[in-house]
């Protein structure tokens, strides 16, 4: 690592040779990986250590997915795959790599002392989770991946790797190069001032797009950065299959799981008035029926597209119609059972499921605590007493299985140098095994290091233009500052706008129909933040200006992904709700006439959504076939020889 000052600005400049932007669960592990595999001029540049999804967040019990590895269940990284690519939508050969280096990954964690259960045999037991034929997936409890970051940061520090905290990237820098676009580097915000880094190789590391949404479950503060490629013009992938779900709002926290199979009492109430209204009750046909769901929606915790008629999703359809249309707030409360309640008239899997477990117990908060009664201490540890006050609801974004569009290495499709780890990287589909999110991440790793080590191991970057592009990016940054001073609307302001358009337009009900105008919308907040900046009152907060760039320009991208996707007919799937008024499925005779479900297309299955943005208001979206799994030849004399040669590592 070199530092010097780009002239003649006086920015502090950085010169390393691969730069990792993140330091979540993926992030801490390409840097692992990388000095492992012999690449040790590296930087981490990160808002924090502490910050990010993977450090902060979990649930009842967070999911970590991989090959099976217990008892007589047959399993391979082939049918692991299988399952992957199932989901739709996902390239064949990223869901063999994903399945391939599982085992790797999973064993490294292990070594770094993640506390996996194992039997006094060794074997790493494993659990069903949603959209998983077979039992692969485990945990360590509600906190699987912030016990992850701790020990990937213990092992980043072993070996030394350099970590500059308190940064946000503001915008990555490319260069034209051998007849395309190269990433070289980044533009940062320390301290109120700017930093210029360069690169050989870029990791962009800053997970999901937390920043996007009003109602999200991401942890309070974690943006997430996938603007900053999509500005540079990288192609992304999937951009709206994005995953939504029930969330306590006060305290950011999935309610699955145990939460709803405790069957709480749901209701609404209107801002400043005190009439509470168990809102979900004339929506089902029995008392029976909606416990029922309600017991459903622990274990079908995402908002599934295929379970909103008469399933378990009907009641986040619901949710979501009482916050974001009908403007009321809504509850769980688990002292007191919601009207009708009787254990009686349950189905028979949520009684015997209750019944094995002690749970058959006369309110909410009772079979909450025999069922799980760390979920109970977990509110109780952020200052909620589940006994006392109800919790307030929403249904939030939790994850985005699309990203950014990278080949089996994470490098960008189109950006050359610039990889894409975790969930930054879109390289999941339609729908995806609970866990698959964290696997992924791992793997990304051990792929970016390999094509690093392997490949991209030298020196190449031509310096001049490097410096020219860093150069100009700091001074037009500069004068966008400068803009700031004088500018009308306040950052929150700005960003609150397009969360709360994004919640209305792009969140789990879309309408095909609704999004010309809040596309407009968005593309003329994302000018009006270009020419006039974004005012902030304390000077600490010129950083979350700045990130307002490429929050708003994002939100405007992953519109018109939506858009696009919707008027091309995918329809309804995964967690996204398609409503098409004219030719949709009556959802509930109770619902007007604008809730008609439009059906999925399932030939999308086997296509995946390309988006390009080319600049502001210039967005190209197209489907592109899904890659099949590889066949290749896996004969072991040959792979030895070709492994030998270093012919594994690409072209
Ligand atoms: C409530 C909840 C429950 C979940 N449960 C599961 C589960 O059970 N199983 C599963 O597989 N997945 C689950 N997920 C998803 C999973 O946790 C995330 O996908 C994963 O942790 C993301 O890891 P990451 O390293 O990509 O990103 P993160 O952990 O978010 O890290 C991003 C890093 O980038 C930094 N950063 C961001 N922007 C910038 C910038 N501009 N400049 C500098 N640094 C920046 C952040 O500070 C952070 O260090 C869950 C997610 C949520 C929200």
């Amino acid at each position: 690592m070199k530092q010097s000052t780009l002239t003649p600005l006086n920015t502090p400049l950085v010169r390393v040779h691969t730069l990792i932007i993140g330091s979540g669960a993926a992030g801490l592990n390409a840097a692992v990986q990388l000095a492992e595999a012999g690449v040790r001029d590296l930087l981490i540049i990160t808002e924090g250590l502490q910050a990010g999804t993977s450090i902060n967040t979990g649930s009842d019990k967070q999911t970590y997915y991989k090959l099976s590895l217990c008892g007589d269940e047959a399993d391979s990284p082939r049918a692991l795959a299988e399952t992957l690519y199932a989901g739709g939508s996902m390239h064949g050969d990223l869901a063999l790599v994903e399945a391939s280096l599982s085992t790797r990954a999973f064993f490294h964690l292990v070594g770094l002392g993640v506390p996996f259960p194992h039997d006094g045999y060794g074997q790493y037991v494993g659990y069903k989770t949603d959209h998983d034929p077979r039992q692969r997936a485990t945990s360590i409890g509600p906190y699987t991946s912030r016990e992850m970051c701790r020990a990937l940061i213990a092992r980043v520090q072993a070996l030394g790797i350099a970590v500059r905290e308190g940064r946000v990237a503001t915008q990555l820098l490319a260069i034209d190069a051998d007849g395309g676009r190269r990433c070289c580097g980044a533009i940062a915000m320390a301290n109120g001032a700017l930093e210029a880094y360069l690169a050989e190789n870029v990791v962009l590391a800053v997970g999901g797009p937390g920043g996007l949404y009003a109602d999200s479950v991401y942890p309070q503060g974690h943006t997430g950065g996938i603007g900053l490629a999509l500005w540079l013009g990288a192609r992304a992938r999937n951009l709206p299959d994005l995953q939504f779900g029930l969330a306590s709002l006060g305290w950011r926290w999935n309610v699955s799981g145990s939460y709803m199979q405790a069957m709480p009492r749901v209701y609404s109430v209107a801002a400043g008035a005190p009439h509470e209204d168990e809102f979900l009750s004339p929506y089902f046909a029995s008392a029976g029926e909606l416990y029922t769901r309600l017991f459903q929606k622990g274990y079908q915790w995402p908002t599934d597209a295929e379970r909103v008629s008469d399933g378990s999703s009907l009641i986040d359809l619901l949710v979501y119609r009482e916050t974001v249309q009908r403007g009321r707030r809504v509850y769980l409360d688990y002292a007191r059972n919601g009207q009708g309640y009787d254990e009686a008239t349950l189905d028979r899997e949520a009684h015997d499921y209750l019944a094995r477990s002690g749970a058959l117990r006369g309110t909410p908060l009772a079979r909450l605590q025999a069922l799980n009664p760390a979920a109970l201490a977990l509110y109780a540890e952020h200052g909620i007493d589940l006994a006392r006050q109800p919790l307030e609801v929403a249904l939030c974004a939790q994850h985005s299985n699309g990203g950014l569009a990278a080949d089996s290495w994470c490098e960008s499709e189109n950006i050359a140098r610039l990889f894409a780890v975790g969930e930054v990287n879109g390289s999941h589909g339609a729908r995806r095994p609970g866990g698959a999110a964290l696997n992924a991440g791992q793997v990304g790793g051990f792929r970016v290091a390999g094509r690093i080590a392997h490949r991209y191991a030298g020196d190449s970057l031509p310096l001049a233009a490097a410096l020219a592009a860093a150069s100009s990016a700091v001074q037009e940054t500069q004068a966008w500052l400068a803009r700031c001073a004088t500018a009308p609307g306040h950052w929150r302001a700005e960003r609150a706008a397009w969360q709360e358009r994004m919640s209305a337009h792009g969140g789990p009900i879309r309408a095909l129909s609704a999004l010309p105008a809040a596309i407009a919308a968005a593309w003329e907040q994302v000018q009006r933040i270009e020419a006039q900046g974004c005012a902030c009152t304390d000077p600490a907060e010129v950083a979350e200006a700045l990130r307002n760039r490429q929050l708003a320009f994002a939100q405007a991208v992953y519109l018109e992904a939506m858009r696009y996707a919707l008027a091309s007919g995918v329809g309804s799937r995964g967690s996204a709700i398609a409503l098409d008024a004219d030719a949709g499925e009556h959802i509930h005779p109770l619902l007007g006439a604008e809730w008609r479900l439009a059906p999925e297309d399932v030939a999308r299955r086997g296509q995946v959504l390309e988006t390009v943005a080319h600049g502001s208001g210039q967005v190209a979206s197209a489907w592109a076939p899904v890659r099949p799994i590889p066949t290749g030849d896996t004969w072991f004399e040959t792979t030895w020889a070709r492994y030998q040669a270093g012919e594994v590592w690409g072209p």
